[in-house]
């Protein structure tokens, strides 16, 4: 079995700062390559020093759109450096680098306070603009993260990956929201990141969305430390755990994994 996992946070507490020995057992596990993915300007700078001494793993550089919320819920302490587009900007130009995210929206936990909510929106949106401008200035590939409880965020996502018309490849990471929108978005040409969520049981519609998708644009991917696959629930989602997940789509779903590897080598020139 070879394995991309186009998504993994070795660059993050608990991976983080031991990441080789998570490295070594993710490869022990059919891992080929990885893209080590940034949330943030330290985090990316991270990613960018794990991926410098090891070949195979690749770097995105970017803002998660939680950083927002956290920056306007708690504005005496947040470091603004973090949040900083210019410095990914500045990130971005470095070898290693294959794509900007993750970014995107998420309104999964927004305050209750109505202008909080309203400033978190904006400030998401003017975020996940940036990072397309800078997916277009360098030619690269964009790792978008959504998550909502309603429906927003993702037709808001939409609605800005085609105000910018975007030609460079774009990933749903850890793909989720209604099957129209899914359906929209392939037909922009988007991949579809698939984590360990898609082998819990009440992941029905999960499933249903990797079902709609042509072949050639399903990715595979940890998002590790989280979503681990069953039957690792509860515990730490540690990067070898692809290899459930892989599992669980060839004999769930009967998705070819060699047809998955090569759906992810865009990813790594
Ligand atoms: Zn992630």
């Amino acid at each position: 079995m070879q394995i991309i996992d186009t998504h993994c946070h070795y660059n993050l507490e608990p991976l983080w700062p031991e990441w080789q020995k998570h490295w070594v057992s993710a490869q022990a596990s059919g891992v080929t390559h990885s893209v080590v993915v940034g949330t943030n300007v330290t985090t990316s700078r991270q990613a960018l020093e794990i991926a410098a001494s090891e070949a195979n793993l690749r770097v995105a550089v970017g803002i998660h759109p939680s950083e927002y919320q956290e920056q306007l819920e708690t504005p005496a302490t947040f470091d603004n450096q973090l949040v900083s587009l210019s410095e990914i900007d500045t990130l971005a130009s470095q070898a290693k680098v294959v794509a900007i995210g993750e970014t995107g929206l998420d309104y999964y936990r927004l305050p209750d306070d109505q202008a909080l909510q309203t400033q978190i929106k904006a400030a998401q949106q003017a975020a996940f603009e940036g990072h397309l401008v800078l997916a277009k200035k360098h030619d690269l590939p964009v790792i978008v993260h959504v998550r909502d409880v309603g429906e927003a965020a993702y037709w808001d996502v939409l609605a800005l990956l085609k105000k910018h018309s975007l030609t460079q490849p774009f990933i749903l990471h850890c793909v989720s929201g209604p099957i129209e929108y899914v359906k929209q978005a392939l037909d922009l040409g988007a991949y579809l990141g698939l984590a360990g969520n898609l082998t819990y049981k009440t992941a029905d519609h999960l499933r249903s969305i990797a079902k709609v998708a042509p072949a050639d644009r399903l990715l595979l991917e940890t998002d590790a430390p989280f979503l681990p696959p069953v039957p690792h629930r509860g515990q730490t989602c540690e990067p070898w755990m692809i290899a459930k997940t892989a599992q669980f789509l060839q004999t769930e779903l009967g998705l070819n994994l060699d047809q998955l590897h090569a759906n992810s080598q865009f990813l790594l020139d």
